[in-house]
């Protein structure tokens, strides 16, 4: 069975119940990993996942909350000989292999190879297998950030990544199956810190994106853990304008595709 594990649902903030956000997807014996927070083993643990069996990781971008479990990772994988495919924007894998210096852990006798495969504007499709095809695109939450296209079958997901208010995500998402959407908090708080409005999305304009890009499913993510808001002020504001399904995650949510 196919399905996407939702590991985390949080922003750069996190608490106890909710994590950095990171996602598993999971087609049979084919594990794909989308972001390596630092509570990423820990995560794996919890849903029985051997992080031993992890060949491929995707990175949406290169921030703390995304990134920093890719050392945990690699450490954690002592004397195996294992490979692990990343891909990953130029800047990201530049990041990886700073800290992989910066930790010691280059010598493939003991820590796993690391293969990199970095995204080309040429070339959007960068993971094909027998049921999966992924796409990447660029978004605007940073100047290495990217969303995914998942096709599975014949459904498509999209992942939008951290991002802000974006028409591109819009179009790849029209008629999507499923949408994962940076939800950072309701509205008034990016009224209050005009900054946001460059970085994320409020629930109000969620809603927006979500009733424009006739999406089946809308799946918001990547809540604030520093503001101050309930997830029913979250709701009201999405169903503003969007009518559809939607569900709000908690960490280790599964989703069946
Ligand atoms: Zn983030
Ligand atoms: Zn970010």
């Amino acid at each position: 069975m196919a399905k996407i594990v939702i590991l985390g649902t949080a922003g750069a903030v996190f608490s106890q119940k909710r994590n950095n956000t990171s996602f598993l997807l999971q087609n049979k014996k084919e594990l794909i990993l989308i972001d390596t927070p630092a509570c990423l083993l820990s995560k794996l643990d919890q849903i029985k996942i051997d992080f031993r069996n992890i060949r491929h990781i995707l990175f949406t971008h290169s921030h703390p909350d995304h990134l920093t479990g890719i050392i945990y990772l690699i450490h954690s994988q002592y004397g195996l000989k294992n490979r692990i495919h990343i891909y990953a924007s130029e800047n990201t894998i530049r990041l990886i292999k700073k800290i992989r210096k910066l930790f010691s852990l280059e010598d493939t006798e003991i820590y796993p190879e690391l293969i990199f495969h970095s995204f080309k504007k040429e070339r959007p499709v960068f993971y094909r297998s027998k049921d999966l095809l992924i796409y990447f695109f660029k978004t605007k939450h940073s100047s290495d950030s990217v969303g995914f296209k998942i096709i599975f079958k014949n459904k498509t997901i999209i992942i939008s990544g951290d991002s802000p208010f974006d028409q591109n995500i819009i179009k790849e998402a029209m008629n999507s199956f499923i949408l994962i959407y940076d939800c950072f908090a309701p509205e008034r708080f990016f009224k209050k810190y005009s900054l946001l409005n460059q970085k994320h999305t409020s629930s109000l304009n969620l809603g927006k994106i979500a009733s424009l890009s006739k999406t089946k499913l809308l799946i918001p993510i990547h809540f604030s853990g520093e503001l101050k808001y309930s997830f029913q002020e979250i709701i009201k504001e999405i169903r503003e304008n969007y009518s559809g399904r939607l569900i709000i995650p908690e960490d280790l949510m599964v989703i069946s595709l």
